[in-house]
C-alpha cells in the first residue's frame, strides 16, 4: 500500500513572519487529517521557525532545494548536513530550478544521490515543456530525466536498514510536472497524468525493480487546486500532489490534503 503524501511548495514566497502565520492558519486542521504524509516546503529562512511549530505533530517538513557538497567554500549555498537536522524532505529537479539556474540531470543526479547519502529524502520532480509535449515527447523526456537523476544509484543504497523494496521506495518520492501546467492555472488531464506516472513506474522498474516501481509514491504536480484534485487522485496510479500556488492559502491546502484523504481512504 502506498501512502498517499501532499507537499506544498512555497517557492519564493513569504516572509519569516508570514511564513508562521501561515503554518498558525492550518496546523490545526491539517494535524487531524490522517492516511496523507503532509509535507510544507517553506523558504530555507522559515525552516528553523517552522520546524518548531510543527514539533509534536504530524506535519512533515521540506526545503525546496540544496547543493550536493556536504561543506566547503561554496558561498551561498545550503548542505544536506545543514538540511537533515531541519527537515526529512528536499524538493530536487524543480523545473524552475532546471529553467532559470541551469540545473543539468547531471547535476540533479549528484544531488539525489548527495540527498539520499546524507538520510534526507528526495521529492524529485520531473516533467516536459509545452514545445516538447506539443511535439510528442513527453515519455521521451520523462525517461531521460527520471534514467539520469537515479544513474549509478543502488536500490539498497536508497535503504537504510534493509534491502527491502518497501523500504527502499519509502526514502524516494517522483513529482510528475510538466512544466507548461506549473502556475499557470492550466493543468494535464486525469488520464494524461495517470498514463505519464504509470510509464515512470515502468522507467523505475526497468531501472531497478518491478517491484520498487509498483510501491514507489509518484504525485502529481501543475496548478492543482481544491476544484482539481479529485481528477488527479481518483486515478490509482497517482498517490497525491505537489501543490505550488494553492499551497500558500491554508483553507486550499487543507482542502487538497482532505480530499486526497478521502478519495485514497474510500479506495482502501
Ligand atoms: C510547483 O511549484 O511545483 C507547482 C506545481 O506549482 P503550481 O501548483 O503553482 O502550479
Amino acid at each position: 500500500m502506498r501512502m498517499p503524501f501532499v507537499a506544498g511548495n512555497w517557492k519564493m514566497n513569504t516572509t519569516v513572519t508570514e511564513g508562521e502565520q501561515l503554518v498558525l492558519e492550518m496546523i490545526v486542521k491539517l494535524d487531524r487529517i490522517e492516511g496523507v504524509e503532509k509535507v510544507l516546503c517553506p523558504p530555507f529562512v522559515s525552516l528553523i521557525a517552522i520546524n518548531m511549530m510543527l514539533q509534536g505533530s504530524s506535519i512533515k517538513l521540506g526545503a525546496q532545494n540544496m547543493y550536493f557538497e556536504t561543506a566547503g567554500a561554496y558561498t551561498g549555498e545550503i548542505s544536506p548536513l545543514m538540511l537533515r537536522e531541519l527537515c526529512e524532505f528536499v524538493i530536487l529537479g524543480h523545473s524552475e530550478r532546471r529553467g532559470y539556474f541551469g540545473e543539468t540531470d547531471e547535476i540533479v543526479n549528484k544531488k539525489v544521490k548527495a540527498a539520499l547519502a546524507n538520510n534526507l529524502k528526495p521529492i524529485l520532480c520531473v516533467g516536459e515543456r509545452l514545445e516538447e509535449n506539443e511535439a510528442g515527447k513527453t515519455e521521451e523526456v520523462v525517461n531521460r530525466q527520471v534514467m539520469a537523476a537515479l544513474n549509478g544509484i543502488e536500490p539498497v543504497v536508497l535503504s537504510r536498514s534493509s534491502e527491502r523494496s518497501e523500504e527502499t521506495a519509502k526514502n524516494l518520492v517522483i513529482a510528475y510536472e510538466p512544466v507548461w501546467a506549473i502556475g499557470t492555472g492550466k493543468a494535464a488531464s486525469g488520464k494524461q497524468v495517470a498514463a505519464t506516472i504509470q510509464f515512470i513506474r515502468d522507467v523505475v522498474a526497468k531501472i531497478w525493480n518491478k517491484s520498487i516501481g509498483q510501491d514507489l509514491r509518484i504525485l502529481y504536480g501543475g496548478s492543482v487546486t481544491s476544484a482539481n484534485i479529485v481528477e488527479f487522485i481518483s486515478q490509482p496510479e497517482v498517490d497525491g500532489a505537489l501543490v505550488g500556488g494553492a499551497s500558500l492559502k491554508a483553507e486550499e491546502f487543507v482542502s487538497i490534503v482532505k480530499q486526497t484523504a478521502e478519495i485514497k481512504g474510500r479506495k482502501k
